[in-house]
């Protein structure tokens, strides 16, 4: 279920599924990198409509990047259906792939979640999720690139037979 043109990285010199060095772009570098709708998220800290996101809904098996940078954020046995009309996930895949921020915006109090590498706005963490860690990380699906695994699904199939 890949809904981003592959096209639209190869105008992006920092999108990387393996580099985790840390990427620094201005907002006017970035909008010229950037799809309109991903730009408006990730960068002026947007949030998408609810229940507009394929991955809301999406079961498939893999691994969740930030559409920004490529850098790895979450697995898809971490993903829970929260109800809440974004993708919900409860771990993220390591501690140095997420970062984390006071948000004070519209008089609520909030955490924002943003990615590790690149710093792009990717949505709020909440503590009323599952356990193990009884966290909900919400995040616009907008800003994820999503990577089925193909060898883990087929793997599991063969051991079915
Ligand atoms: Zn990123």
């Amino acid at each position: 279920m890949d809904t981003k043109d592959p096209a639209q990285r190869e105008n992006n010199p920092v999108y990387s599924h393996t580099d985790n060095s840390e990427v620094n772009l201005t907002d006017d570098q970035w909008k010229k990198i950037l799809p309109r709708n991903v730009f408006d998220i990730a960068r002026n800290k947007g949030t998408e409509r609810p229940w507009t996101s394929p991955f809301e809904s999406s079961n498939e098996i893999g691994t969740y990047y930030c559409a920004v940078c490529g850098n790895p954020l979450f697995r898809s046995d971490t993903k829970f259906e929260s109800g809440c009309g974004w993708p919900s996930f409860y771990e993220p895949i390591s501690k140095g792939s997420i970062i984390y921020a006071a948000d004070h915006s519209y008089g609520m109090d909030r955490t924002e979640v943003m990615c590790g590498r690149c710093k792009s706005h990717l949505g709020h963490v909440f503590n009323d999720g599952p356990a193990p860690t009884g966290l909900r990380y919400c995040i616009n699906g907008v800003v994820l690139d999503f990577e089925k695994a193909q060898e883990a699904e087929k793997k599991y199939n063969e051991g079915k037979k």
